[in-house]
């Protein structure tokens, strides 16, 4: 008979000193040592019996995982340490990039907020993450040490599968990095769930905009979207309408068709892949009127 309440089983909890140590331990025991930051994902996974490992390699305190910075030239880095509460507090994520701060702050409940982490959300993969898109629009580039050394993944090219990523045996993302914000950049996050708090989204949209004199629209828009595809995405096909001509509200519409096309969700027990699709459309146009409201102010 399956345990409806099952505990966590053992396993070893292993806290290197340095990244160094860390990538090697991780490289040695490939499938049976995963890295963790606020395990909000990991331990319901090991208590559920999805996940089973020898060893959890805590990754919190090594060096650049503490890290929440921003300078006006270099941009934002947030360490794989940093919670979602601490960015969704921070009065510089709050003043440049407050559309992260709106995703951030809508993961899940307060007390878990306290926990998990902006990296763990990226490296579990879920096509439900909810800062996802806001990272990927707002061009977010990870840090990544493994046990040739570090080197710098795109977000935009991080993804593989829903739970699979580009990382290798022994790679731990230390940070992200988002560059400076574009001036004038205004932006929202769109979740939908099944209640208000505490809920994984059964459609997110995420939209960042600001005046750009390359586009002959006069504006360049970026749209992400979550739980409607294998993995997060860009929708390259809604941002294209709003790039080519004045932004009205009849566009504005034509770029939330564009989007509810680009999507290929699932039926699950969140929703219907024909609800997702409808969602999709409505969100996307209502974030796009709320940020193209404030821009054109
Ligand atoms: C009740 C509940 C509600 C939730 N609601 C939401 C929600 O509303 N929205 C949402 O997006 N998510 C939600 N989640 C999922 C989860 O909380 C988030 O994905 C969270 O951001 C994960 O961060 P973490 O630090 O806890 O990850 P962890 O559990 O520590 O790690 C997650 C995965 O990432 C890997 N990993 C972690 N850190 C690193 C690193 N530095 N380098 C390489 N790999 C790493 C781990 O090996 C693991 O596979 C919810 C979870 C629960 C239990």
């Amino acid at each position: 008979m399956i345990n409806p309440h099952p505990g966590l089983p053992e396993l070893q909890y292993v806290k290197p000193a340095t990244l160094k140590e860390a990538s090697k331990f991780l490289a040695e025991n490939v499938g049976t040592a995963k890295p963790y930051s606020g395990g909000t994902d990991s331990f319901v996974r090991l208590r559920d019996g999805v996940l089973k490992l020898d060893y959890l390699v805590d990754i919190k305190g090594l060096e650049g995982t503490k890290e929440l910075s921003f300078d006006s030239k270099k941009g934002l880095t947030i360490g794989a340490a940093i919670t979602m509460n601490q960015v969704a507090c921070h009065p510089d994520v709050i003043k440049h990039y407050p559309n992260l701060a709106e995703a951030a702050g809508s993961v899940a409940s307060y007390q878990l907020r306290n926990r998990a982490t902006i990296i763990g959300n990226i490296c579990n993969a879920s096509p439900a993450g909810d800062t996802i898109g806001t990272c990927m629009i707002l061009d977010g580039v990870l840090k990544v040490h493994g046990v040739d050394g570090v080197r710098d993944v795109p977000l935009n090219s991080f993804f593989l599968a829903p739970g699979r990523t580009v990382l290798k045996p022994g790679d731990v993302v230390v940070a992200i990095h988002l560059p400076p914000p574009p001036k004038g950049l205004v932006g929202t996050y769109k979740k939908l769930g099944r209640n208000r708090i505490g809920d994984l989204s059964i459609v997110g949209v995420a939209v960042a905009a600001y005046p750009s004199s390359d586009s002959a629209s006069g504006y360049r828009f970026r749209i992400a979207l979550a739980s409607v595809a294998p993995v997060p995405f860009e929708s390259f096909k809604a941002e294209g309408v709003l790039s080519g001509k004045k932004i009205t509200a009849e566009l504005i519409d034509e770029a939330a068709v564009a989007a509810m096309d680009s999507v290929t969700p699932i039926d699950d027990v969140r929703g219907s892949a024909r609800y997702r699709k409808q969602m999709v459309k409505n969100l996307t146009r209502e974030a796009l009127t709320e940020v193209w409201t404030k821009l054109s102010k």
